[in-house]
């Protein structure tokens, strides 16, 4: 009896040591989380948002897992460079994608290459160079992941070649049943439409397909001139001239009155440059420092236009598309500290509007004293395909990068010149890009992007509970009460609604609760070798 006793003991002590051991750790966890609000922020440090969880799957199997194992808001972050909410809402599920990035297969006799989303174009520069093939569509620097570029729809200086969806050919996506389905222009495709330029909206890209083209040597050839002779210019010399594979002009601050015109034509030439690609090298301070002072003075912004920039394009340069096309942020450094930061802004106008655009542009930035570092210009054909289509026409687009306070007075002059600009490129009959910082009315966005409606219609469709969200689709979708501020102070993790697995032995996405009607979704397992 007293052994049995003895025994008894040993098991209740050792029952109630590996509850208080649990214990512990709940209570440890929640005050670690409570202690270091888990913050997820942008490259501006403008949009800080406390979410409740971060993970950052490496697997198909753990995003669907992670959807089907919570109920409440879903946000999804890719390398963090949009600066206006669009990576995060307060108290979601945050899926950090940048460590799903590998490549699933690359084809180079079909020039084609499938990837996980959270893959840079640097990364697959490195991967394709060595075929001699080159990324199709992307933007002017090689850090984005390809599902942050997939679900803005980015563009580049690629003449001719318009937003990114003009490259892909089909993507799997994990909508909000836990399942995952294709999607092409002929599987599902208007969760193609939607998903592409859809700012994570309609689920999780989980793996894109994307044409890639040949990585030939090009040459480069600049022209200046005044700002009202450039329209003649281009639609004579550069959209009409096959050979331009890049192409871009600057309009100059702080005058606003002199366009330098940039192509890059294919050319037999011999290279004048043997590199492959460009390399970071993080000792090189002085571009970064270089970028730093010209945003600070008129006088070194005078300076890069009359001496720097004639000095550095003069030069003869041929190249290889690939080297001209991996230019890494990291080596011009993004100026973002405690006081200021650096930030973009993207307007597009009908071709016709653009003297009328530029003669507003350069009002606003002289009458509001803004800090415009650069305004480079470019074309995009129109898109007939995405939901969220930022070229209705044929556009030049003007990307600014500027340089603001942080304080509040600052924060609220910017969005007050910001929404002058968007008015007169929507006046135009054009619009404005989104992941910049959202200052835009709901009029502005409907007028911008005159198909949101049906955008948000699919949402509902997909995502009937609105799970998957960020602080650009809450402002603007239907329901907002635009007054409502969703409240980033709840506690971490009180929002996930973590629910229990019901049913053991089915996997989540393949449970019969969760059906999208009409669709095959496609199978998870196993996949290619
Ligand atoms: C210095 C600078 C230069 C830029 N130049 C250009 C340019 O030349 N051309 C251009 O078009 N744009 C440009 N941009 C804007 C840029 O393309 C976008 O901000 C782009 O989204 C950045 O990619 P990211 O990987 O940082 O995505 P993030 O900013 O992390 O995410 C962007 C959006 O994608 C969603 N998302 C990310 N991954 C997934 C996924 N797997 N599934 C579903 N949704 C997902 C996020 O929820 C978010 O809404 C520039 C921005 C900066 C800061």
């Amino acid at each position: 009896m007293g052994k049995v006793l003895t025994k008894l003991t040993l098991v209740l002590a050792a029952i109630l040591l590996l509850d208080n051991v649990v214990l512990l750790n709940k209570s440890q966890l929640s005050a670690s989380i409570a202690k270091n609000q888990l913050i997820v922020n942008d490259v501006t440090g403008l949009n800080p948002i406390p979410v409740a969880m971060v993970i950052k799957p490496k697997t198909e199997l753990e995003i669907t897992d992670a959807i089907m194992a919570t109920s409440g808001p879903i946000s999804i972050g890719g390398a963090r460079f949009s600066m206006g909410g669009q990576i995060a809402y307060p108290n979601s599920l945050h899926l950090d994608m940048r460590e799903y990035n590998q490549i699933i297969h690359l084809d180079p006799a079909n020039k084609e290459i499938t990837v996980q989303p959270g893959i840079t174009w640097r990364e697959i520069q490195q991967a394709i160079d060595p075929h001699d093939l080159s990324v199709k569509i992307m933007q002017d620097f090689n850090n984005f992941t390809v599902g942050g570029s997939l679900s803005v729809n980015a563009h580049g200086r690629f003449t001719r070649a318009g937003p990114i969806i003009n490259s892909v050919k089909s993507l799997r996506i994990a909508l909000a049943n836990g399942r995952v389905y294709q999607a092409s222009r002929t599987d599902n495709p208007q969760l193609f439409r939607a998903a592409i330029g859809g700012y994570g909206g309609i689920g999780v890209i989980t793996e894109a397909t994307l044409s890639l083209t040949d990585n030939v040597v090009i040459e480069r050839s600049t022209r200046s001139m005044h700002f009202v002779d450039y329209l003649d210019y281009f639609k004579t010399k550069v959209l009409g001239d096959p050979t331009i594979v890049l192409n871009n002009a600057l309009l100059y601050p702080p005058t606003f009155e002199d366009v330098l015109d940039i192509n890059w034509r294919t050319t037999n030439k011999p290279l004048t440059n043997n590199q492959r690609l460009k390399t970071y090298n993080p000792d090189i301070r002085w571009k970064p420092m270089l970028v730093d002072m010209v945003s600070r003075f008129d006088l070194l912004k005078r300076l890069r236009h009359n001496l720097i920039d004639p000095a550095l394009f003069n030069k003869p340069a041929v190249v290889t598309r690939n080297f001209e096309t991996s230019y890494d942020l990291r080596e011009f450094g993004f100026v973002s500290d405690a006081d200021s930061t650096m930030a973009l802004r993207e307007y597009f106008v009908p071709l016709d509007s653009f003297e009328v655009f530029v003669m507003k542009m350069r009002q606003v930035f002289i009458r509001h004293n803004v800090n415009v570092l650069n305004v480079s210009i470019r074309y995009s054909p129109r898109d007939r395909e995405s939901l969220l289509a930022w070229a209705r026409d044929d556009m030049l687009s003007f990307v600014i990068i500027y340089r603001q306070r942080k304080d509040e007075d600052s924060l609220q002059r910017v969005s007050t010149w910001s929404r002058e600009l968007i008015d007169s490129a929507v006046g135009t009959g054009g619009s404005y890009y989104l992941p910049f910082q959202k200052h835009a009315s709901r009029e502005s966005f409907f007028r911008s992007y005159p198909r949101a409606g049906e955008y948000f219609a699919f949402k509902k469709r997909v995502d009937p509970d609105n799970r998957f969200n960020n602080m650009l689709l809450d402002q603007y979708q239907p329901d907002a009460d635009a007054t409502a501020d969703p409240s980033p102070t709840a506690a971490p993790g009180s929002n996930i609604g973590w629910r229990p697995y019901a049913y053991p032995g089915v996997p989540y996405y393949a449970h019969p609760a969760y059906q999208v009607t009409g669709w095959r979704p496609v199978p998870m397992q196993p996949r290619r070798p």
